[in-house]
């Protein structure tokens, strides 16, 4: 829970602020960037919110914080931003919120299909969002990208009773006993609307999962680079092999998509023609970048 004593100098004044335990995940800054930007590596607030709709966005940015780092000064009821989970993407595909902090505030979705449910990568295990989840239908599949970001894969499991997927080359303390290994690097079709395409280079057992041939949801594998104004992968914390990791970018361009959503950095929508463009802008930056 925040603490106003934490309080970071940056802040603009008034009820939101940020405090000192942030650890500059970037979730507040894309879900309300009308209300909070980065300073000195943090977050804080540059703008209050002075709307209706701005204040239940930085309330869902508060709910979302994996270190509870964001406070108001006056008492707020979050149960309308704890109710506005999971949040629509477009479509069926939505933002589940809640980050968790041994994801470092990594994004998770939630695709609703009448086939049963699909949880890709683990939010906090939180009660608001369980039971949204059960009204939702549950969740009968959690695709895990990699290994960074399965946090508590673990309650899902227990409580929906899922089938985890993942790839055994990330598998490790804690995932050794998952239902749903995936091997090798050929693609392998889930259901009639999910392929998961291996994806090795950010780790050795990165994955990426295809939904609907619409969908892409990349891990830590891609992502939009709001600063740089393409899609880009995180050269600096790239922990395999960078030359895998393009040949991996090489392999994923030949699909066709419209949307990536990753698990950190920014979403990103385009036509097909326009995302396969921008998958190109994307290799040319990569191969550069080795
Ligand atoms: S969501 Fe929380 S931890 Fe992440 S950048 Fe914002 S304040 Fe910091």
């Amino acid at each position: 829970m925040a603490q106003a004593s934490k309080r970071l100098p940056h802040n603009a004044p008034g009820d939101f602020y940020v405090d000192a335990s942030c650890i500059d995940c970037d979730t507040c800054r894309w879900m309300a960037p009308a209300t909070f930007t980065e300073r000195e590596d943090q977050a804080s607030v540059h703008h209050q919110p002075d709307t209706e709709a701005g204040r239940r966005r930085a309330l869902m940015a508060l709910v979302s914080c994996p270190t509870g780092s964001i406070g108001t000064m006056e008492k707020q009821d979050p149960t309308r931003a704890i109710e506005a989970f999971p949040d629509r993407v477009h479509d069926n595909v939505f933002h589940t919120g809640f980050h968790s902090e041994s994801s470092f505030g990594a994004t998770s979705y939630l695709v609703a299909r009448e086939q049963g449910n699909v949880l890709v990568d683990s939010p906090r295990f939180t009660m608001p969002l369980v039971r949204r989840l059960e009204d939702l239908g549950g969740v009968s599949m959690m695709f895990l990208t990699h290994r960074d970001d399965v946090a508590d894969h673990r309650k899902f499991r227990e409580h929906f009773d899922c089938e985890r997927v993942m790839h055994e080359r990330d598998l490790g303390h804690g995932t050794r006993d998952i239902e749903r290994p995936i091997r090798g690097e050929d693609p392998v079709v889930l259901d009639r609307d999910l392929l998961v395409i291996p994806t090795p280079g950010h780790t050795r057992g990165s994955a990426c999962l295809l939904y609907r041939d619409e969908f892409l949801f990349t891990g830590d594998h891609l992502a939009w680079n709001e600063t740089r104004g393409h899609i880009y992968a995180f050269r600096s914390a790239c922990w395999y092999d960078w030359a895998t990791l393009v040949r991996s970018s090489e392999k994923l361009a030949a699909y066709s998509f419209e949307w990536i959503l990753p698990g950190h950095g920014r979403r990103c929508h385009f036509p097909r023609e326009r995302m396969a463009a921008e998958m190109d802008k994307a290799l040319t930056w990569m191969r550069e970048a080795a």
